[in-house]
């Protein structure tokens, strides 16, 4: 079966937390991955990491890592200070993930997060290309520590280089390194795609990681977002990699701010009842495995 996942700010409303509490708490519910942003590495102790990474291995769950890149950091910046700056910053990233065992790293980490602010029809190529150039050399790294970099494919809000599955098989195969490979998350194929199932099949291979989350950004089945098209195609693709889900559902906090997150979404807001839907969304993902034959 499928590693299933969630992500650590289901819970909390800040990007660092206390990542051993709930390695923890999504082991006991039953996920196999805990998911959270890769960032706060670089302020840890070498002693606090190897804390983290035992209690990992002794639990069982393994750890993924994502971010949205800070724009000061921006690989695509057209500010050559600024994008070497950004590929020496995401090294150290990459290299922290790897001292970590992660295998992967996801999210908008090959150009700054939300940096849309780019004439729509003659800036784009500039960047793209500006990218890749810095992605080059980032994905050495990443071969030499044994991490994948994750390229997601997010909205248009939150991104204008790769919006959509076709554009970030495009990236990946510019970059041309084993250890490079795409990102499909649901709750942005949802806004981007013209069809979840064609998005999938031509990811294909490609594809190293699965986000998902329902329309509303709420766990799968919340929405609208119809996940039977969803898992068939995953089957049909063979897709046998991690599936990390990322529900975003308080208000308030970085997070929700980051998000844009301005309501409460669930219709309590206790941690116990958190809990519960977190039970909820691994039990709806582990269903729709087994319906599709992927269990
Ligand atoms: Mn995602």
């Amino acid at each position: 079966m499928n590693k299933l996942g969630i992500f650590i700010n289901f819970w909390e409303n800040t990007w660092n937390v206390d990542h051993i509490k709930y390695m923890k708490k999504a082991k006991d519910i039953g996920f196999d991955i805990l998911e959270f942003q890769a960032q706060p590495l670089l302020e840890m102790s070498h002693a606090h990491m190897d804390e983290m990474k035992k209690n990992a291995d002794e639990l069982g769950i393994e750890l993924t890592y994502s971010l949205g890149l800070d724009p000061r950091f921006d690989v695509s910046s057209k500010d050559e200070q600024i994008r070497l700056g950004g590929v020496e910053y995401l090294k150290r990233i990459v290299e922290c993930v790897g001292y970590m065992g992660g295998k992967l790293l996801s999210g908008v980490s090959y150009a700054g997060w939300r940096c849309c602010d780019v004439d729509p029809v003659s800036g784009k190529q500039q960047l793209l290309e500006n990218s890749l150039k810095s992605m080059r050399e980032i994905v050495r790294t990443a071969e030499d520590n044994g991490v994948t970099y994750c390229v997601e494919a997010v909205n248009r809000f939150e991104g204008c280089l790769i919006n959509t599955a076709k554009e970030a098989v495009a990236y990946a195969d510019a970059v041309d390194s084993p250890n490079i490979g795409v990102l499909l998350d649901t709750y942005h194929m949802n806004i981007e795609e013209d069809s979840f199932r064609n998005a999938i099949l031509l990811a294909g291979d490609k594809l190293v990681n699965f986000h998902t989350g329902d329309n509303n950004r709420r766990c799968p089945g919340r929405g609208h977002i119809d996940f039977d098209e969803i898992f068939q195609a995953l089957a049909d693709v063979g897709y046998t990699g991690r599936i990390v889900s990322e529900p975003f559902v308080a208000q308030g906090g970085e997070v929700g701010k980051n998000i844009f997150v301005w309501r409460d979404l669930e219709p309590d807001m206790s941690p116990e009842y958190r809990d519960k839907e977190a039970e909820y969304l691994l039990h709806y993902e582990q269903e729709m495995l087994k319906k599709y034959g992927m269990a």
